[in-house]
């Protein structure tokens, strides 16, 4: 028998939202959960519900001061939480908290050998700083993982891949200097999107030197340039030889995005998620974690993850 893999659906991740007008809308849980149902693919993983994560268990990334400020920012639900990407609502820490939890019960299902593989949609919001949100990011559930499989399972050398457009800078510059984080990153190039960084030039800083591996792509790169590219990712991950892979799959890198400039179809996203399986079974006793990530194209989305959810339960 196949062990499972776990997707999480529930309303109260849903929750995570900044309303109709903002691109991380309401209706992108929902768009992908409707075409999990039409393919069929929820009778063939493990269903779990969201969970909260405790205060003291999202201090593990960030500062007591930042999450402070979430929460009481929440209770108003006024400004925002950063310079005007990320607004405050009435709940945000409790949303936000959400998140965590469900990123983090995913990471001990996976180490407990519930399951191999797990996919959270509402998930990987890499921008959040250790004392700051950022683009459109409160809470870094990708840095909490890290942070936790490190804490509380023991588990030092954690690969992280992102396909988002944008880089993941929340993740890449809280490790960069820690050479067992191993990062690797295709992103639009920041010279024409957020968050700007990301250059081919930054690959870890002392000891870390040669950890990650940035890879700035044009505007409007396709799928035969996403492929052309891949093969870096597998080396670099095949050297490290890490124990734990985190993806990161956001869907704004297709084509049609409203918020980026590139091009590729859901098949990129498979690619990797399937190449991804196959080094997680090969080094990590096949623990892999997929994060949704961004997307603010509806059909996209529902492209994108179902397209690395069928990869996780076909590999
Ligand atoms: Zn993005």
């Amino acid at each position: 028998m196949r062990i499972p893999v776990c997707l999480y659906h529930g309303v109260e991740l849903g929750r995570y939202s900044f309303g109709d007008a903002h691109p991380f809308g309401p209706r992108r849980l929902g768009a992908f959960w409707d075409e999990v149902q039409r393919q069929g693919l929820d009778r063939q993983v493990c269903m779990c519900a969201p969970v909260t994560a405790e205060q003291s268990v999202i201090e593990r990334f960030h500062t007591p001061e930042y999450v402070a400020r979430v929460k009481a920012q929440s209770k108003h639900g006024v400004g925002f939480l950063d310079a005007g990407d990320t607004p405050a609502f009435i709940g945000v820490y409790e949303a936000a908290s959400i998140v965590i939890g469900t990123t983090l019960d995913a990471v001990a299902r996976i180490l407990r050998g519930d399951c191999r593989r797990a996919f959270v949609p509402i998930a990987g919001l890499h921008h959040a700083r250790r004392d700051s949100a950022a683009g459109f990011c409160v809470f870094n559930d990708c840095g909490v993982a890290i942070e936790t499989l490190r804490a509380e399972h023991g588990v030092r050398r954690i690969a992280y891949v992102d396909i988002d457009a944008h880089h993941g800078d929340g993740v890449f510059y809280a490790f960069e200097d820690d050479p067992d984080l191993i990062f690797a990153d295709l992103h639009e190039d920041g010279r024409y999107l957020y968050p700007g960084t990301g250059h081919a030039e930054e690959t870890g800083r002392g000891a870390a030197t040669g950890s990650k591996l940035n890879i700035p792509m044009p505007p409007g790169a396709d799928d035969a340039q996403f492929l052309l590219q891949w093969p870096r990712v597998e080396a670099l991950l095949r050297a490290a030889r890490p124990e734990f892979i985190v993806l990161q799959c956001g869907a704004d890198s297709l084509a049609d995005d409203p918020i980026t400039h590139m091009a590729y179809s859901a098949a990129s996203h498979a690619h990797a998620a399937e190449r991804l399986c196959r080094l997680a079974d090969e080094y990590c006793q096949g623990r892999l974690l997929a994060l949704g990530g961004g997307g603010y194209n509806l059909d996209n989305i529902a492209a994108a993850w179902t397209a690395v959810l069928r990869a996780l339960i076909e590999s």
